[in-house]
């Protein structure tokens, strides 16, 4: 993002968006700088630059860091939130409740799990599964976004709010994004529902649309490249 217009409209939104979840005053300080950008480099070297890591409150409580699963070399790459008990106590992402319906998600357009690469926004447990706070998120994020340029997907499906608020800069919320391209650094983005909604909200509905985002995805892989 170079152009100075694009870079005001993306703080707007950014602003508005703490706003929208109740921020009115933002601490900037933290226990160590936030990375501006993780330089482009291999999955191993991104976890290598994680480390022990304690740039943001999220460490406190955490079991283990959850950096992300899956073939390096993915086409289509899922991205949530954050990891929950199950996942900061596995180091793994999405390996509980939501996990499995995550799993018959990408059973869904014929592919297995071990196909794609799952990561999140942030790598730690925020504590009683709350979303990510948008200091945690600045924090974490540009990991996240070294991921994506490591692996280069072709394909991003994102499940829920804050990770298509992250990748996509945008304050609207998940109904009104879902099922609709967006794009990442060129990446097509196709955001949908997360698992956890969609077991909550287990509607025929909601199920016909997160299946309808997934063939989207699906289709957009199988175009002749
Ligand atoms: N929800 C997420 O967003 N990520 C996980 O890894 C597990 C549940």
């Amino acid at each position: 993002m170079s152009d100075p217009a694009d870079v005001r409209r993306a703080l707007a939104s950014w602003v508005g968006y703490l706003g929208d979840i109740g921020v009115r005053e933002l601490d900037l300080r933290a226990a160590e700088p936030a990375p501006r950008a993780v330089p482009a480099a291999g999955l191993a070297a991104i976890r290598e630059t994680i480390g022990d890591c304690r740039r943001c409150k999220l460490c406190e409580a955490r079991t283990n860091i959850v950096f992300g699963v899956g073939d390096p070399h993915a086409r289509l790459m899922f991205v949530g939130e954050g990891p929950g008990a199950d996942e900061d106590a596995r180091g793994e992402p999405f390996v509980g409740r939501a996990g499995q319906k995550l799993n018959e998600m990408i059973r869904s357009i014929g592919l297995q799990r071990e196909q794609v690469y799952i990561a999140n926004v942030v790598k730690c447990r925020p504590p009683g599964n709350r979303d990510p706070e948008p200091d945690e998120v600045a924090t974490c994020s540009p990991f996240l976004f070294a991921q994506i340029e490591a692996i280069a997907p072709e394909v991003i499906v994102t499940l829920g709010s804050p990770a298509t608020k992250t990748l996509l800069g945008t304050r609207a919320g998940i109904t009104a994004l879902r099922g609709k391209w967006g794009s990442f650094r060129g990446i097509p983005v196709m955001p949908t529902f997360h698992p956890a909604y969609l077991l909550r909200a287990y509607t025929v509905e909601n199920r016909k649309l997160v299946f309808e985002d997934l063939k989207a995805a699906r289709a957009r892989l199988d175009e002749p490249r």
